[in-house]
């Protein structure tokens, strides 16, 4: 019997998961390791920040999917991996032996090297603890702690956030709340086309929220944000949606590692250090590449890890992943509106969000049904 070991929920594994439950592995035990029950759809976390969705809308349930796949759950945090005996060990103690394992634990903010920043910013990710930051949050806005907030991050995670955070407390009737939003960068959404980044300001300014380009945060206190030039921007909550970093057990496990820690793979997603250790998603760097840490990538890979999994184990070739060039992203504004951007093509309006809505619904559908 052989052993697949799965770390992380991740985008990519859920659609693993998916096609070895449809299409069982002969003498293979597959155990997916999380600390969390349930994965977030990050596409529609906004959604749920905003109060379009209600938790169940947006969560799949690992235990569930993993059961449906022949699978086992194991509830717990990686915390090592020895490549050269084959072992994962877990936050738990457990020590899980491996013939083939994958990796796909995605990212977290880089807010490790920013004094302050662990302590006084609300990160949006782990998922889960922001969503419960949040509740707090709105709690702290209703009973007057709390008149500003900013977010750090102008990709379009922050500028979504942003957006649907400023239409959640307009629903619970939270009066002359102030938002700003602050980026590094020389302009909002670097990674998209004039065209969609002039609609988002726009809706930015109409909704007045307040930008600041070129941004460097020095630090971050209860009441501000310090910036390199020496000047401050006073918050009475930040939340922190800037950047991917990488998980810090990895640097330890021995694999090859890009500059900032993630795993380097080559196009079979497979490590180029370890052919028996796989990665996909945002905790991975495909060589040769500049894949953005982006769910669509994370969820293109499913299909070509899962089929790679299988031929490893099986002994077989390898398949290569051919990442897109362009990828579409439907940018939702808090109120049932959105901005689709792909390449140098824009397009808004309260029917781009019903589209993204059925577009994120079906792709719930395929996990949970
Ligand atoms: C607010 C927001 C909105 C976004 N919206 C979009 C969007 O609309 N479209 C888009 O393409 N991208 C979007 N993104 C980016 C997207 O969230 C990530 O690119 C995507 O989640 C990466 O998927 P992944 O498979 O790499 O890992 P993730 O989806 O992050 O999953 C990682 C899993 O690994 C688990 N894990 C972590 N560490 C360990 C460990 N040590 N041991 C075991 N398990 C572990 C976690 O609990 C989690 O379940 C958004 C990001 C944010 C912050």
């Amino acid at each position: 019997m052989k052993r697949l070991v799965l770390l992380g929920g991740g985008h990519s594994h859920l659609e693993v998961l998916r096609r070895f439950g449809e299409q069982p592995a002969a003498d293979t035990e597959i155990v997916l390791v999380d600390h969390a029950l349930f994965a977030t759809y990050s596409g529609m976390l906004p959604g749920l920040i905003a109060g379009h969705y209600g938790f169940a809308d947006c969560h799949i349930n690992l235990e569930q999917l993993t059961r449906s796949a022949g699978a086992r759950f194991k509830k717990s945090r990686a915390v090592a991996l020895e490549p050269a005996i084959r072992v994962v060990k877990l936050e738990d103690g457990t020590r899980l032996d491996y013939d083939i394992v994958s990796i796909d634990v995605g990212s977290t903010p880089p807010t490790a090297q920013i004094p302050g920043a662990a302590e006084h910013a609300i990160s949006v990710k782990p998922f889960d603890a922001f969503a419960l930051h949040w509740e707090q949050l709105i709690a702290k806005v209703q009973n007057g702690h709390a008149r500003k907030i900013v977010m750090i991050g102008g990709g379009a995670a922050g500028v979504e956030l942003a957006l649907a955070m400023q239409y959640r407390l307009a629903q619970v009737r939270v009066p002359a709340m102030q938002f700003e939003l602050i980026t590094a960068a020389s302009c909002l959404l670097p990674d998209h086309h004039a065209r969609a980044r002039t609609a988002l300001e726009r809706l930015l300014a109409a909704r007045k929220i307040a930008v600041h380009v070129n941004a460097n945060v020095a630090g971050v206190k209860a009441n501000a944000i310090e910036l390199a030039d020496g000047s401050a921007i006073a918050s009475d909550a930040t939340v922190w949606a800037a950047g991917a970093g990488a998980a810090s057990w990895l640097a330890q496990t021995g694999l090859a590692l890009d500059t900032r820690g993630f795993i380097r793979i080559d196009n079979h997603l497979s490590s180029i250090s370890d052919t028996a250790v796989f990665a996909a998603g945002d905790c991975a760097t495909m060589e040769g590449h500049d894949i953005p840490k982006s769910g669509v990538y994370a969820v293109r890979e499913g299909p070509v890890l899962a089929g790679n999994l299988r031929h490893a184990l099986a002994g077989e070739p390898l398949v290569p992943y051919h990442p897109q060039a362009t990828a579409l992203a439907l940018i939702s504004a808090g109120n049932r509106y959105a901005v689709a951007s792909y390449g140098r093509a824009k397009l808004e309006g309260a029917w781009v969000w019903h589209w993204k809505d059925y577009i994120d619904r079906k792709f719930m559908r395929r996990y949970r049904d």
